[in-house]
This record gives structure tokens, C-alpha cells and sequence, in this order.
């Protein structure tokens, strides 16, 4: 009968498999490991409840619409409320509140049946100031790339069509960074987009090259880095809902100490180490 060979290690190298399995396991720390230190100070991150439900507005989130009412918008006297969802009426609707760089969640719905073509087809958008996400029928329907569904109109296409059939909702997940202007009016910097469709990358902060419009150019002028969210009336019945924004700024340290490593139990800023 064969029977496994049976090594006898000596105690010292046991005890070397022994640490070693324990560094493999990170649960043991070498005397000489190096450990890098940036010496930044950093404030707390905010705690934010996410939303039990995906896509459901985080604790710090502004809801814009909960499919209840529309007392964040103004102009939204024409626009009805249906079945928990806003549906596009007479004249746009912008929200009484404005935001300078946010993350945007927003819902909407291509009319169904559909009807129209191209640009004529399920036709809104959601307005940042004066740059346009455009929001169009764009399932199995064509029109020109940096005018469908997801396009920065007629500047950026979208990286693909992430399109649900009309009727069915989708679902616009946006991190805007605002523009910035100059005391004497020039940019200082542009705004950026960044987009996901129904969970797909579509814009990838993509640089806005300045307004949105179907006429001319893209220009920039100044304003103020906060502006209200448009929705647009473009004469189709888009339905929109679930519908939150909230404001975000980046965490900023301060460099408390110089950046140092751990050598062992010493600890030596780097630039003494060159
Ligand atoms: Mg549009």
C-alpha cells in the first residue's frame, strides 16, 4: 500500500512556513515592512444613507419629483401629472432651485405608440443652463448621431445607443461638472458631462464646448455656475419621474506633514531619503 511521503521539516523552517502563511493572510506585519505616508489630513466624508432601492434618492439628495407634485418647477403650470409621472406639456419647465456641479438621477419615457421620426420622435432634453443631454426616441430609429438619445446635442454623440423600447423607462444617471468664468466674463474653465444610460457609459467627461443650440455654434458666455435644470418642451408627450440632484464637492486635505515612509519602526520624510 502506498502511503504520501511524510517529510520532517525542522522547527525553524516550520515556523518560516508559519509567518509566511500568516503575511499571505495579512495577518501579520514583517519588523522591516515599508509603509508610505502622504501626511495629508483629510476631514471626515459625510455619511450619506443610500436609498433602500436602487435608483431611490440617497439622504442628501433635493428631490425634484416624486410623482406627486411639482412645486419644484416653475412653468410647470401646463404639464400634467399622470399615473405618478410628469408628462411633457406647453412651454419648458425649469426647477425654482439652481445647481452649479451635481449628480442628476431622471426617468423618462418615449411616447407610445410612437410616432414621428428622427428629432420628431419622443423629443425633450434635460438642460444644464444652456447645454443640452438630449432626450429622443432613439430605439430603432435614426437620426443624426449627435442628436439621439444621449448625445450633447450636436456636439458629442453618445459611445452607444442604450435605448429601451418606447414606453418602457429609462433611466439618464449624469455627474455635471459646472463652467467656470473669469471676473472679466472668459471661461476659466469649461463644464463637463459625465452620462449613464440605463446603467451604460454614454459620456465620459465629455468637455462641453459651450451652448447647445440647433442654430449655431457652441459659445460660451458668462454665468453663474449655478443654473436651474430645464426640461424641454419639444412638442412630443416624454414622460419623466423619479427625478433627484445632489450637489457634490470634492473632499480637500491639508498637507499636514511632509510625505514620509516606514522603514521598520522608523518613520523618515521621503525627501530625507533621496
Ligand atoms: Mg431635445
Amino acid at each position: 500500500m502506498n502511503r504520501p511521503n511524510c517529510v520532517v521539516r525542522p522547527p525553524h523552517s516550520i515556523a518560516l512556513l508559519v509567518l509566511t502563511a500568516l503575511l499571505a493572510a495579512g495577518v501579520a506585519r514583517p519588523a522591516a515592512a515599508l509603509e508610505y505616508y502622504p501626511g495629508v489630513e483629510w476631514p471626515e466624508p459625510p455619511v450619506v444613507t443610500p436609498a433602500a432601492e436602487p435608483g431611490g434618492a440617497p439622504s442628501d439628495a433635493v428631490v425634484l419629483f416624486d410623482g406627486k407634485d411639482l412645486s419644484a418647477w416653475n412653468g410647470a403650470e401646463n404639464w400634467k401629472i399622470v399615473d405618478g409621472a410628469m408628462v411633457v406639456g406647453q412651454g419648458e419647465i425649469s426647477t425654482k432651485q439652481p445647481f452649479a456641479d451635481c449628480q442628476l438621477h431622471i426617468e423618462w419615457s418615449a411616447p407610445t405608440p410612437a410616432t414621428g421620426e428622427g428629432q420628431g420622435r419622443g423629443n425633450s432634453g434635460v438642460f444644464f443652463g444652456p447645454y443640452e443631454l438630449q432626450v429622443l426616441d432613439s430605439y430603432k430609429s435614426k437620426t443624426y448621431f449627435d442628436g439621439q438619445a444621449g448625445a450633447l446635442y450636436k456636439q458629442q454623440p453618445p459611445q452607444v445607443n442604450a435605448m429601451r423600447p418606447p414606453g418602457e423607462w429609462n433611466v439618464y444617471d449624469v455627474i455635471w461638472t459646472a463652467p467656470r468664468f473669469r471676473a472679466d466674463g472668459s471661461l476659466e474653465s469649461p463644464a463637463y458631462i459625465t452620462a449613464l444610460h440605463n446603467g451604460v457609459l454614454i459620456q465620459n467627461h465629455t468637455e462641453v464646448k459651450g451652448s447647445t443650440f440647433f442654430h449655431s455654434p457652441p459659445t460660451y458666455w458668462p454665468h453663474d455656475s449655478a443654473q436651474p435644470i430645464r426640461l424641454q418642451d419639444h412638442g412630443n408627450p416624454v414622460r419623466f419621474r423619479n427625478i433627484w440632484i445632489r450637489e457634490w464637492k470634492p473632499i480637500h486635505g491639508k498637507q499636514a506633514k511632509p510625505p514620509a515612509k516606514r522603514i521598520g519602526d522608523k518613520v523618515k520624510p521621503i525627501e530625507e531619503m533621496q
